[in-house]
Parts: structure tokens; sequence; C-alpha cells
């Protein structure tokens, strides 16, 4: 009986999406189709049999695209399809190959090509809506220890920070900070700040992409030089091994979030304009969330604005060094 999961978003959620997959492994063979980057997160991932690659902005782009991928879909003969990413495109492509049973939210904008449609439950974890896709249950309460994502760093990964590391880290408590978001308005401001505090704690290391090396260089900078920095330097899945050998991640509301939920590595999560009851709070056994309850403001966008509607963005300013340094202390 195999099956296909469809899951071509952000590669946050291509990390949530792993309890679904686990889930769904046990009961037979699960494919999955995902973007390029996305696939690089599955790798060694023991209940995927295959990463089918739709590369939709690129090699299969358009219509010809569409019907090569379709086509590829089709030679597999699923029995069903499980739409962990809800689009027009997406619900079409496994309709145009041929998958008899279809299962996907009653809210995806794909909905009409779903043959079993799932009403999701606001204020559940994202990780939970997406296997109750499998359990047929959106009303069931998951433990946490179901939903907690799994990646699985193989040599590869671990020669790549060992790289990064250097010989002097070696043995060093390693204190991860994960200073970027795509979404300007989710920066925590203070990441430098709290650098200076938890060096002395530990090896203080910044994860992150390439677009995040100006905030790594000013972390450097408020160490001294003490601080590693890690961004741009490591595919994802080698980022999830930096992270999962880190005693603690502090991060804000993106990607690094999700890659210590799939470790167990201890985090601290601080939240700006968003909340963790949008579904995308941590999932680590020891997890702490630092955000300005008091404001009425927020939430003020599912994902966070370029820019602050009002002005002020106390959302974050307010949250300071010391509140997120002792809450890392604590988890240390
Ligand atoms: S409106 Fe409020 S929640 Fe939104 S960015 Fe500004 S301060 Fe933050």
């Amino acid at each position: 009986m195999p099956s296909l999961v469809v899951q071509t978003s952000f590669l946050g959620d291509m990390v949530l999406t792993t309890p679904l997959i686990a889930h769904l492994a046990r009961a037979g063979p699960v494919d999955v189709l995902a973007t390029k980057a996305g696939a690089t997160l599955l790798a060694n991932n023991p209940a995927v049999r295959e990463i089918i690659v739709y590369d939709k902005r690129g090699a299969d782009r358009g219509v010809g695209g569409f019907r090569r991928i379709a086509s590829r879909l089709r030679a597999r003969t699923y029995d069903s399809a499980y739409l962990a990413q809800g689009s027009v495109r997406s619900g079409a492509l496994t309709l145009a190959a041929g998958i008899r049973e279809r299962v996907g939210f009653a809210s995806s904008a794909g909905r009409l090509f779903y043959t079993t449609r799932i009403p999701p439950i606001e204020g559940t974890h994202h990780a939970a809506k997406l296997l109750s896709l499998a359990t047929r249950d959106p009303l069931a309460e998951a433990p946490r220890a179901q939903i907690r994502p799994h990646l699985y760093p193989g040599m590869i990964e671990r020669a790549q920070v060992d790289e990064v590391l250097g010989p002097s880290s070696a043995g060093a408590q390693l204190v991860a900070l994960a200073p970027g978001s795509v979404w300007a308005t989710k920066r925590w401001p203070y990441f430098a700040e709290l650098a200076h505090e938890l060096s002395a704690l530990g090896q203080v290391v910044v994860v992150g992409g390439a677009a995040d090396r100006e905030l790594a260089r000013e972390i450097v900078g408020a160490t001294k030089g003490q601080a590693i920095d890690a961004t741009g330097r490591l595919p994802l899945l080698a980022s999830a091994e930096l992270i999962g050998r880190s005693a603690l991640l502090v991060t804000n509301d993106s990607a690094p979030l999700h890659l210590a939920s799939a470790m167990n590595t201890p985090t601290v999560a601080v939240f700006g304009p968003t909340v963790p009851e949008f579904g995308f709070g941590p999932l680590a056994e020891r997890a702490a969330v630092a955000g300005n309850d008091a404001l009425t403001c927020r939430p003020c966008d599912r994902h966070g604005p370029q820019r602050c509607p009002l002005g002020h963005w106390r959302c974050m300013r307010e949250i300071t060094p010391d509140v997120v340094a002792r809450m890392a202390r604590e988890l240390l």
C-alpha cells in the first residue's frame, strides 16, 4: 500500500511533516514529493522510501513540468496521497497522477481535488494538524512525543560540522543562537547583547543562512571574536546536526526552532508579532517561550510583517536580553 506525502512549502513545514511520514510508514512504504531544499531535510530518514523532487520554480516549472511529475507519480501507482501542502497545483497533481484517495484539509485552496477533507483545528500544533491527515481524527490530542519531528543527520553532516567548529571547541558546551528570519519584525534585536552574556557559559555559535551573516558579525563582535559564525556555511541537515550537538538554542520564530524540536535540543524561542498558538511553537522536551503577552496589538500577522504597522515594534523591543538570558540559564 504505497502512500505519497506532498509537502512543497516552507522548510519548517517539511520538518513538521516528519511525524505524519513516520506514522504512515508503519502501514506501508511512503514516498514524499518535495522541493529541492525540502528533499535535503529527509536524507537518511528511515520512514521514507523515495523522495521525488518537484522543482516547481525551476526545471519543473509550468505545464510541461506538471505533466512530467504527474506521469512519474502515475507510474508508481499510489493508493493514497496526503496533501500536507494545500495548493490547487498540488491537489490537481495528485488527481492527474491517478491517485484514488486524496486526503487534505477542508480549508485548503486545493480542497476541490480531495476525496477526504479533514477539518483543521485552530490552536493545535501544526505537526498535530498534519498528523491528523493520517489518523483522520482532528479532535484527538496527540501526545507531544508523537508530534515531535525527527531529522537524521549522517556522517557527511557530522564531518561538515566538525570542520566548522574546528578542534579548539572540542568538548566545549555549545550555545547556539539563530538570529535570522525572513520577516524583519520577527528578528529579536538583542542577540549580540545576549551572546555577550552567554559566552561565559559556553561556546557561542551562530547558525543561519548566508542572509544572516551581518547579524552574525555583530554577535561575533560582541563576544570579542569568541563566537563561531556558522551562517551560510552549513546545509540545512548539517545545521540540524550542529543544533543537535548544542546544549541550547536561542531562536526567533523561524526554521531553526523546528530543527531544534527535531533534534530535541533545549530551546528558548522569542516570539514577537506572532504567537506559539499559531501552531509553530517549540516541541523539544525542554523549552521556554519569550513573548510580550501584555501587548493588545499582538499577534498582528500570521507570518510577521516586514515593518511594525504601529511603528513602535514593542513586541520585540520590550523583550530584554536579561529576560532571555535568565530563560537560557534555566535551561542550560
Ligand atoms: S503591531 Fe504590535 S505585534 Fe505587530 S509588529 Fe507592531 S508591536 Fe509587534
